[in-house]
């Protein structure tokens, strides 16, 4: 079973960049160190003033304010500033956070779990659970064709069924990729046909009970560690990337 747990640790504010940052309360790697000069504001590439975080545009350097200002009332704030200045700001671009002021964080933490509650692997993705990522990984955990597991549950099998398909997989041709009844009702229109093909669980008698509707197997494993895990959410998460592995590492350790 794999699944995603939203725990992680500072990262680079580079969109998943995987270099340690050379301190905790750094926002870029030294890789990307550069872009420390650049504004934060998306799509603007113009060098910051000295001491900001934006360049001179008063609408950049007005969501400074507002970011460094957080903790005081937003609207009490926008209302001064209405008064008080010409600036009109575009709202957009404070509500829709296109701008990297702060920290960025990973994005999840992707599990491996037997049904029996054995974590086998956790991997941390750092821009998003991109299937990509997930089949990446698990052709790391699984390098051989024999060591491959019979099954898999995934509750975005039919999409990581259709990548490892689209790029000619042999690997995993022997694994069988169900979904649960609630994903089938609820992803997809009543006749997605790629997903009632292949991930269909009325395919596999071995692993679900049709007249008891249940599951042979946990198959809510993962999700009964992501609770455990998610515990210690608050203890990791301005970790470094280090720290945070080896915690996990060990608390993991301690519980298989
Ligand atoms: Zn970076
Ligand atoms: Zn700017
Ligand atoms: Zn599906």
């Amino acid at each position: 079973i794999t699944d995603g747990i939203t725990i992680g640790h500072p990262c680079c504010s580079v969109h998943n960049c995987s270099e340690d940052l050379p301190a905790i309360t750094a926002r870029f790697c030294n890789t990307h160190k550069e872009l420390q000069n650049i504004c934060s504001i998306q799509g603007c590439f113009q060098p910051v003033q000295q001491g900001c975080l934006t360049c001179s545009d008063p609408e950049h350097l007005y969501v400074q304010t507002m970011y460094e200002e957080r903790g005081k009332s937003m609207l009490h704030l926008t209302h001064c500033l209405a008064a008080h200045t010409t600036i009109q700001p575009s709202t957009l671009l404070l509500e829709t956070g296109h701008s990297k002021l702060g920290q960025s964080w990973t994005h999840n933490e992707q599990l491996i779990v037997c049904p029996c509650g054995i974590i086998v692997a956790h991997v941390t993705l750092f821009g998003g659970e991109a299937i990509s990522s997930v089949a990446d990984m698990l052709q790391v955990v699984f390098p051989m064709k024999t060591s491959v597991p019979d099954v898999l549950f995934y509750d975005n099998n039919c999409h990581l069924h259709c990548h490892l398909a689209a790029q000619g997989d042999q690997h995993f041709t022997g694994m069988v990729q169900p979904v649960n009844m609630f994903h089938f009702k609820s992803k997809h229109s009543e006749n997605d046909a790629y997903c009632g093909q292949h991930c269909n669980l009325l395919l596999f008698p071995a692993l679900y009970n049709v007249t008891t509707k249940s599951w042979v197997f946990n198959s809510s494993a993962a999700e009964q560690c992501n609770v455990w895990l998610k515990g210690y959410d608050a203890m990791v998460h301005d970790l470094d990337a280090t720290c945070f592995n080896f915690f996990l590492d060990e608390m993991i350790k301690e519980r298989n």
